[in-house]
């Protein structure tokens, strides 16, 4: 295995993004010889349209699968300990709340399921049933402000840096040696394949350019399944955000205030070290079906493909965001309700039926393997995915994580495990300030 290690070209289409980028870092730690990777992407690294080109992911438990528990688990483990991932997370937990009984029940049973994973998270796990109790937590916020909030308390979670973590795998695989290209010359076309029309030997870039490899990783988030037919499994969809920017005294009241999340508003973290708070609200996404035809469908077909807000600058998000983020604002931040929102923008991933990633090689193409199905939920595994997917690539992937992440048409994508399918942007008003397609 070494001397293959050695000598295996790999091309990581996507490698400016989150699993990409993981993916060039694990093949170097696993002994592969750097100038035999290279990255493709349409951006330098970090790319500017990479859904983890931001200031900051939440950092938290997943467990609703036993995979799930494994990779946060692991996850967790680098973002504390490994020294290129330390930097990035800011350990100052994350309160996950609600004030509707419903989801209070709901959020209960989530805590006693990670008690009773026995993975030792009945240290780092706590439930808080009152206001006094919240409020030691989140002295930001007023007793009159958490009435009747209930909810989870973990010191396992926190927000990451997410753009400089892309960053800092990008600085050290340049010294290491691995080949970059971006533009035009990094954009994928097609596969490229041997005599028998079956393996993949390469990819061709929009600019024509070609490259050759003995295998090609497909990490392009959002848009792999415009670019490859994925027989429907993938629907890539938006999420949106907007910033506030504070004064240097607003920040520091806000300073370490854990990741606040509703389900039924959406989350905020603490201001950046500019003094910016990030503001999400909750939703099933947005998706923009057009007629395109990826390679290897027969024809054209009624696909949902992201416009990003790195090649459409000025567009914004729909108006109904608008109101949904204010609404957040007003539930976790009143005091700051009356400021302006700046940076407001979509974000692209894409939903596989069951929330499950796409990890596996192409069923009729050799060689070519898929990492995709983000999910909205895969930032967190930026230190670890790679790992599984070097795994994969050599044919040693657990048994376990095959079935969760295997080729599987069918199901609806759509709605995936969402509340409810996604609306399309043709049917939101506001965001487009582009007339460019
Ligand atoms: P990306 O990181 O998007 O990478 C795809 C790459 O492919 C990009 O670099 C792109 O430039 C490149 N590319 C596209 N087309 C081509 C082409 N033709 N040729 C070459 N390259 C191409 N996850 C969390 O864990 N925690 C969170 O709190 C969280 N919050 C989120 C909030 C928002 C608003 C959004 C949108 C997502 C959030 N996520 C979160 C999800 C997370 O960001 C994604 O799951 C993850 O970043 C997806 O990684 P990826 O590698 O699949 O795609």
């Amino acid at each position: 295995m070494a001397s293959r290690r050695k000598t295996t070209k790999v091309i990581i289409v996507g490698g400016g993004g989150t699993l990409g980028s993981s993916t060039a870092l694990h093949l170097i730690r696993y002994g592969y010889t750097p100038s035999n990777i290279t990255i493709l992407d349409t951006y330098p690294i970090p790319s500017s349209q990479s859904a983890g080109h931001d200031l900051n992911k939440i950092m938290s438990i997943r467990l609703r699968t036993k995979a799930d528990l494994q990779l946060s688990l692991e996850a967790l483990d680098m973002w504390k300990h490994d020294p290129l991932f330390k930097p990035f997370f800011h350990n100052v937990g994350m309160f996950d709340c609600s004030s509707e009984a419903e989801s209070i029940a709901e959020l209960r049973e989530y805590y006693q399921a990670l008690i009773d994973a026995h993975a030792g998270l009945d240290k780092t796990n706590f439930w808080l049933d009152s206001e006094d109790d919240i409020l030691s937590k989140l002295p930001c916020f007023t007793k009159e402000q958490v009435k009747g909030w209930k909810g989870l308390f973990t010191l396992d979670g926190g927000w990451l840096a997410a753009a400089k973590a892309i960053n800092a795998i990008g600085l050290f695989a340049k010294r290491q040696g691995v080949q970059f290209k971006f533009g035009d010359a990094g954009t994928f076309k097609k596969p490229l394949f041997a005599d028998d029309q079956v393996t993949c030997s390469g990819v061709e870039t929009i600019d024509g350019s070609r490259y050759f490899a003995d295998k090609v990783i497909m990490a392009a988030g959002a848009w792999t399944p415009t670019l490859i037919d994925l027989e429907d499994q993938c629907v890539s969809k938006a999420w949106v955000f907007a910033h506030i920017q504070l004064t240097p005294e607003e920040a520091a009241a806000y300073k370490n205030t854990p990741v606040v999340y509703d389900g039924a508003y959406g989350f905020f973290f603490e201001p950046n070290e500019d003094g910016i708070i990030k503001v999400c609200d909750e939703f099933p996404g947005f998706t923009h079906f057009k007629k395109h035809q990826p390679y290897g469908a027969g024809e054209q077909k009624c696909i949902s493909v992201p416009r990003s807000h790195a090649s459409h600058p000025t567009d914004t998000y729909p108006d109904a965001s608008e109101a949904s983020i204010r609404k957040a604002i007003a539930r976790f931040l009143p005091g700051l309700k009356h400021k302006p929102l700046i940076n407001r923008a979509m974000c692209w991933c894409t939903d596989t039926a069951d929330s499950n990633l796409l990890i596996c090689e192409h069923p009729k193409w050799k060689n070519l393997i898929l990492a995709t199905g983000d999910s909205g939920h895969s930032f967190k595994m930026l230190p670890n995915i790679g790992k599984h997917i070097v795994e994969l690539m050599e044919g040693s992937l657990q048994q376990d994580l095959l079935d969760c992440w295997k080729w599987r048409p069918g199901g609806d994508a759509l709605k995936s495990t969402r509340a409810a399918p996604a609306k399309d942007l043709a049917d939101m008003p506001g965001w487009k300030h582009d007339a460019r397609l």
